[in-house]
């Protein structure tokens, strides 16, 4: 075949070589799909079956009259598809059958007949990324006129020959805190609300020695029994090994094989301190790849408290309300995975039984003290 050749048959009343469009037959030959796609709405329009026959026989000869290559038809009926009600849509084929020039030239007329949809509108929505090297992104979505205010506010007054974003960031990052004030004193009073601070609580995490083993726990405290055949409590360890002065640090202190042991601190709340300690443990939720932090979340019963879990240290697991809601509580579902207590440290158990440990976080109290990971799948 030669170039005009190929040209020809692409272009010259060729809406009537689809009348036996095959779609099989046309993909077998290494058409590309989209292309396949554009034919069969060509071919569907022209030959389908339709009430309007009186419409599709007009639209046929005009077609073939046209000029029109196979691109162009194809091009004019993927954008008469956005239209609804079929009189309006057999008007405007007819209306752009009519149509000559070079392809770009029809894609402009059928553009301005029939023009994009109204996007609908995203909904309102605050949205966090993952952490990473110490900095996040959050995106907002809202009232276009309050994000415009906003981004107004933010460039108002910044320095033009330093890069603008550093000073909008930390603009924005001083209206979040309420460092603003009232500046020159116009303008509404200053707010009192603002984003407060997190109080950071720092817990120290004592990691026992192997010759150290749990005697047993008497009442809040822990007896552990030394090697020389001598015992004390967890606090005089504490005093003895670790605490140098009367300073306002909690201690927790972990076995290397049995996990957590206790949590040391000047008030004492039993409940509240099992949940510190099982935040030290894994200091996210324990799903593998969930980003959200222990603070944020409830505390899991690894054998649920109705089929006899205990609350202590070995069955608790920080999830957040999502996964805990989803976990195979009853190992016999499988489904959805479940946790379990591995060396002191929550892991996740997939539905075939993999062991996946959290690989958000890595620094949960077992990992940080013996370098222990959950063992791998
Ligand atoms: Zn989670």
């Amino acid at each position: 075949m030669r170039f005009t050749e190929l040209v020809r048959a692409l272009s010259d009343s060729v809406v009537d070589a689809l009348a036996e469009f095959d779609r099989e037959t046309a993909l077998a030959a290494g058409i590309e799909p989209n292309r396949v796609r554009g034919w069969a709405r060509v071919h569907d329009a022209f030959f389908g079956r339709t009430k309007w026959t009186k419409w599709q026989r007009r639209a046929l000869d005009k077609a073939r009259g046209s000029g029109l290559s196979i691109d162009q038809l194809a091009y004019i009926e993927s954008r008469l598809s956005l239209i609804d009600d079929p009189s309006t849509r057999w008007k405007t084929r007819l209306t752009l059958l009519g149509t000559r020039g070079n392809f770009d030239a029809v894609k402009r007329r059928a553009k301005k007949l029939v023009p994009d949809p109204e996007p609908t509108p995203p909904a309102d929505a605050v949205k966090f990324g993952r952490a990473a090297s110490g900095k996040q992104t959050m995106t907002v979505t809202a009232d276009q006129r309050l994000i415009a205010d906003t981004e107004h506010f933010l460039r108002d007054g910044i320095d033009t020959s330093k890069p603008a974003m550093p000073q909008m960031s930390a603009k924005f990052e001083d209206l979040l805190r309420g460092n603003l004030g009232s500046g020159s004193g116009s303008g509404p009073a200053p707010t009192t609300s603002a984003v407060p601070h997190a109080q950071p609580r720092p817990m120290v995490l004592v990691g026992l020695p192997d010759y150290v083993s749990i005697v047993r726990g008497e009442g809040d405290e822990v007896i552990l029994g030394l090697t020389d055949g001598t015992t004390m409590t967890g606090a005089e360890f504490l005093n003895r090994f670790v605490a140098t002065a009367e300073n306002e640090l909690e201690a927790a202190v972990f076995h290397p094989e049995e996990g957590a042991v206790n949590l040391y601190r000047l008030s004492r709340f039993a409940n509240q301190k099992q949940r510190d300690l099982a935040r030290a443990a894994m200091p996210t939720c324990s799903q593998p790849f969930c980003r959200h932090g222990a603070d944020a979340c409830e505390i899991h019963h690894v054998t649920p408290w109705a089929r006899g879990g205990e609350t202590n240290l070995a069955n608790l697991a920080p999830l957040c309300s999502y996964h805990n809601r989803v976990n195979d509580d009853d190992p016999r579902r499988a489904r959805r995975g479940r946790i379990e207590m591995h060396r002191g440290t929550p892991v996740w158990v997939s539905p075939r039984g993999k062991l996946v440990p959290q690989m958000h976080h890595r620094y949960g109290a077992m990992s940080t003290l013996f370098g222990t990971d959950p063992p791998p799948g």
